[in-house]
């Protein structure tokens, strides 16, 4: 689920895999930890409970000049949080070393087989199993310890693994949790994500489930767990080292929030003509006879992207002729599902490694359907194991709380959406206005984001409520979970999203005059219902904070608070309705003193189901 980080080449290792780590910092973990092979190959290991500087200081004035070592940021899954349950994990020789993210399924059953062979165990891991498989099983060659270890561990796996029997090499394996190698002159990279190797190459090779690595300073090899040689190709990452740096803001997300008009730009960039009212998804093309003719959309994803993906649901709907469901992954998987060709299944994650929205293409494709990706990591999982897919092109998104990716989601899909409706019943002109309202997007978010100030004013005036509801209809209905979620996920206030709809069938009966509703109300079809809720909820003396593109006299008499956004197309109203809830959210978080960046409990990429 969090970070590894591996060098062998001619630098000191050190001070590479502590870079490297906090570059993945973003991703959420607990403890840390690395080892070096020093001189005359002896291992060298510092592991801590909490921040990478901590294990940065460990080694401050160590004379370190080890040029090959493993690293780790662990998010823990089994055993506490400590420093004896921190990767890397020795074997009992204290001679072989492994990092790894995943879990192993099997660990009780192997671990007992071991103790029961005179093993002790010094953590409480699951991952310890693997490195006191790997000491029993070394016969010269730490590549073919690996494959003996591979061929009895069960579950998911990004393990790196080095050895003072064996030095100036790493193995690696992946199943299930990403590995991904960075290619350089006369030095080697591995880590689990292409965010870390970003100032160090810009030639990567994705390693694919059931491939192991062999890397030295010099060269690399990619094996099957028999052996067998195997050819993956190179790819280049177009990620600059700026853009994974904070700048002058105060936090990735704040910056990630003003990044939302380029990002908008960016996700549209060589995407539209105008004047033939059409999207051009290069991405889609190969399949794009079979889309046009598919009878069912089923959309997966989990946490902010099943939210966008709920808005989807409505943009085709309003688009195309195709019948549309939206589901999480992790409940999509476990379904009988009746699946062929007939039916495509998108698959929406940030990072294309959600194991559960993974899991569920490929459950999607054994049954037959078409399965279209819609990530931001080029070259990740999701994106290499679906037929067809668009990214995102929207940069790393650093910030645990997923905002530009959102944004640019809503965006494609509304690309997609057009780009099939084309071929059904919308017009030229109904194209051609939807293109130019995307079009003005840009600098709609740019004029929202100068109301700032209003939003950390509400923020200041509402943070001191433990809860807070958020109710919208119809399209905004996932605007509003969407915004629940942000509240809650950094900022630890109590927060619900509801169709407004439902008020009466439960949640009404919380509001008092210390819980606050944020009501999403734009001017179409539901503007009267939306009205009829927000008295209500006064009529109980809440508080009422109203979002809208369209201010009416009746919302200022109501409402305590009315934030306005400008008015778009309806289906991309809610593109910049979010946007001032991202900045409500980020400013409560702000004054409540929490770590906006890396909220508790939190990963940015979740690898683990
Ligand atoms: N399951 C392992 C542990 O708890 C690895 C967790 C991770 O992916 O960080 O130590």
């Amino acid at each position: 689920m969090c970070g590894v980080v591996g060098y062998v080449g001619y630098r000191k290792a050190a001070p590479i895999l502590i870079n490297g780590l906090k570059r993945l910092e973003y991703r959420g973990y607990d403890s840390a930890g690395l080892v070096a092979l020093d001189k005359d190959n002896q291992p060298r290991r510092y592991r801590g409970v909490g921040r990478v500087k901590n294990l940065e200081k460990q080694i401050q004035g160590e004379d370190l000049v080890a040029t090959c070592g493993i690293s780790h940021t662990r998010w823990a899954t089994h055993g506490k949080p400590t420093e004896g349950n921190a990767h890397p994990h020795a074997d009992i020789s204290n001679k072989f070393f492994v990092v790894h993210n995943g879990i192993i399924e099997n660990h009780a059953k192997l671990r007992a087989q071991l103790e029961a062979d005179g093993v002790t165990f010094s953590s409480e891991t699951d991952t310890e199993v693997i490195v006191q498989l790997v000491g029993r099983n070394f016969k010269g060659s730490l590549e073919g310890a690996v494959e003996e270890v591979l061929k009895v561990i069960e579950g998911t796996f990004g393990i790196a693994v080095v050895s003072s029997e064996d030095p100036g090499k790493i193995v690696a394996a992946r199943r299930g949790s990403p590995v991904v190698l960075g290619i350089g002159r006369d030095e080697m990279f591995i880590a689990s994500d292409v965010g870390a190797l970003v100032p160090y190459t810009d030639q990567v090779v994705y390693l694919e489930d059931n491939d192991l690595a062999v890397m030295t300073a010099t060269d690399y090899q990619v094996l099957s767990f028999d052996h067998v040689p195997i050819k993956r190709k190179t790819s280049m990452i177009d990620w600059t080292v700026e853009e994974g740096e904070r700048g002058d803001y105060p936090h990735f997300m704040l910056k990630e929030i003003y990044e939302q008009a380029e990002t908008v730009r960016n996700a549209m960039r060589g995407r539209v003509q105008l004047s033939e009212g059409v999207a051009v998804l290069g991405g889609l093309q190969s399949k794009i006879h079979q889309i046009q003719h598919l009878k069912k959309l089923i959309i997966v994803s989990c946490g902010t992207s099943y939210h966008a993906g709920m808005i989807g649901r409505h943009i085709f709907e309003n688009l195309t002729e195709i019948s549309v469901e939206v589901e999480l992954a992790s409940e999509f998987r476990y379904r009988r599902l009746r699946l062929d060709e007939t039916v495509g299944v998108i698959a929406i994650s940030q990072s294309g490694e959600t194991i559960d929205t993974l899991a569920a293409i490929r459950e999607a494709r054994r049954k037959g359907a078409l399965t279209i990706g819609l990530v931001n990591v080029v070259g990740s999982t999701i994106a290499r194991e679906t037929e067809c897919g668009v990214y995102c092109h929207a940069g790393p998104e650093i910030g645990v709380a997923s905002t530009k990716i959102f944004v640019s989601q809503l965006v494609i899909l509304n690309l997609m959406a057009l780009l099939i409706g084309r071929y059904q019943s919308v017009s030229l002109s109904e194209g051609i206005n939807i293109i130019k309202c995307l079009q003005e997007l840009p600098d709609q978010i740019s004029g929202i984001l100068k109301n700032a100030p209003r939003l950390e004013e509400l923020a200041r005036k509402y943070e001191k409520f433990p809860n807070c509801l958020f109710i919208g209809r119809q399209i905004h209905h996932p605007v509003a979970l969407e915004g629940a979620l942000k509240l809650k996920e950094i900022s630890y206030i109590h927060a619900e999203g509801y169709a407004a709809g439902e008020m009466k069938h439960g949640p009404i009966s919380l509001i008092d005059e210390n819980f606050p509703t944020l009501a999403l109300v734009s001017g179409d079809a539901s503007y009267e219902k939306m009205i009829s809720n927000i008295q209500e909820i006064k009529a109980r003396s809440g508080p009422v904070i109203i979002v809208t593109s369209k201010r009416t006299a009746e919302m200022d008499e109501f409402a305590d608070d009315v934030f306005e956004v400008p008015s778009t197309h309806e289906l991309l109203q809610p593109i910049l309705s979010v946007v001032p809830l991202q900045l409500y959210s980020y400013y409560c978080a702000r004054f409540r003193g929490c770590e906006i960046d890396k909220p508790r409990n939190l990963a940015k990429s979740v690898t683990v189901e």
